[in-house]
């Protein structure tokens, strides 16, 4: 699960990560307020940050033609005025897609003067089981160009998690980003926060880009946190509620989150042949066939080993709310589950949602043959396949008469 910046900010400055100044505003006149009060603080220059889960939106365009979807401005006039602009107004930037996203918050910072822009992220490392923080001088632009033209320009530090960061580690990464002597300090004092944030919200990632030395007020430099990015872990959601009330259905597709109500694992994709399948690594395969019999799946769908009528039924609904697709093709192995059952929930979602689609299935597992002369003696057209290879053939020839 992913959360906005401005929450994402909140749970950094909760652990002592210096944040810009700054509050959410879902209205012209409120973004304002929030200025007026930033301007109070002796905040001279304000920036307004779309809030979408998606990144690029400095150098990304709105619909109306308004270029940036990050803008900074001199005065709480020009905020209300900028405002008014972005509310309600689709941002596209080259993570949302061409559709784009709805922006309906803004975020309003006090903007710091930035002297220098560097990367700082935090992940789990499958291949080695443990946390790793990234940090580069190269900040503020796409790390992955980074990784991919000057990988050396990106340092690594694995964390033990039985530990944590330790000091040395947060100075070894704090002379990576070739801090001054003076700043070394607060960047140990700035990573811990970091890490712990990763750590206690049982985060996936955390992504601090731009991490700014910005001029503060006393002359001084410091180090601030002007973007950062939080996705959640979904499977330790239960144990935040907090962090699980942030979540932004507006943010995730529709069928999607029809999808997660009935534990059912569904991707939209583009194609036009749907897939009902349990297990990922079944559902995995039987796109791949299907694309090799020259079709192209219209979702991922993983109803999971113990699939219930109940969910078989919303599996239904959920695929053919897809416009698109054209033939559906279920791909069954009973184990945990057998067969007949399986093959009684298929014929009562036919039956409730009035299924007029071409529909192939396959199954395999404990009690096929009782499955197969349910399927068979239904009365419905449904065409059985016996291989996974000869149901993905069936479905694609199915789409082409
Ligand atoms: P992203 O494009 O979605 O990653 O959004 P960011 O928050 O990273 O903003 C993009 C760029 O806008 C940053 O790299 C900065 O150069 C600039 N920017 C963002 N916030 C501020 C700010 O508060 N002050 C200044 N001067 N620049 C900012
Ligand atoms: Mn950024």
């Amino acid at each position: 699960m992913n959360i906005h910046e401005y929450q994402a900010k909140m749970l950094l400055a909760r652990e002592g990560v210096t944040i810009p100044q700054g509050e959410v505003a879902s209205t012209p006149e409120q973004a304002k307020a929030i200025a007026e009060k930033l301007a109070g603080n002796g905040h001279k220059r304000f920036v307004l940050k779309s809030q979408i889960h998606a990144g690029g939106r400095g150098k990304g365009t709105f619909k109306n033609g308004w270029q940036g979807g990050v803008r900074i401005v001199s005065s709480p006039a020009e905020v209300f005025d900028s405002a008014a602009k972005m509310l309600g107004q689709i941002l596209v930037t080259r993570q949302t897609g061409p559709e784009g996203r709805l922006v309906s918050k803004l975020l309003i910072d006090g903007a710091p003067e930035i002297r220098k822009e560097l990367y700082l992220s935090i992940l789990l490392d499958r291949a080695s089981s443990r946390p790793l923080v990234m940090a580069s001088t190269e900040g503020g632009m796409d790390i992955e160009e980074v990784a991919a033209k000057t990988p050396d320009k990106i340092s690594k530090e694995w964390i033990d998690p039985a530990l944590g960061m330790m000091p040395f580690q947060a100075r070894k990464l704090a002379s990576a980003l070739e801090l001054k002597p003076e700043l070394i300090n607060p960047a140990v004092k700035l990573l811990t926060g970091i890490y712990n944030t990763w750590w206690k919200c049982d985060a996936s990632l955390v992504e601090i880009n731009p991490l700014c030395i910005v001029g503060a007020p006393n002359g001084k430099e410091e180090l601030m946190a002007v973007d950062a990015k939080v996705a959640l872990d979904d499977n330790a959601l239960y144990r935040h509620k907090e962090l699980a009330e942030m979540r932004d259905l507006n943010e995730e597709a529709p069928l999607e989150t029809e999808a997660s109500k009935f534990n059912l694992n569904y991707i939209k994709l583009d194609g036009n042949i749907a897939c009902l399948v349990n297990g990922a690594g079944l559902a995995m395969a039987t796109m791949d066939v299907i694309q090799h019999y020259g079709g192209t799946p219209a979702n991922f769908l993983d109803v999971g080993g113990g699939a219930s009528q109940e969910q078989v039924a919303a599996a239904f609904r959920i695929i053919l709310a897809d416009r698109n697709v054209r033939a559906i093709l279920v791909n069954i192995f009973g184990g945990i589950m057998q067969c007949d059952i399986i093959a009684a929930g298929i014929v009562a979602a036919i039956q409730e949602t009035q299924l007029k689609l071409p529909l192939v299935v396959r199954l395999e597992g404990n009690n096929v043959e009782l499955g197969k002369k349910i399927l068979a003696n239904s009365g419905m057209p449904i065409i059985s396949a016996g291989s996974m290879a000869d149901a993905a053939e069936k479905v694609v020839k199915a789409i082409r008469v």
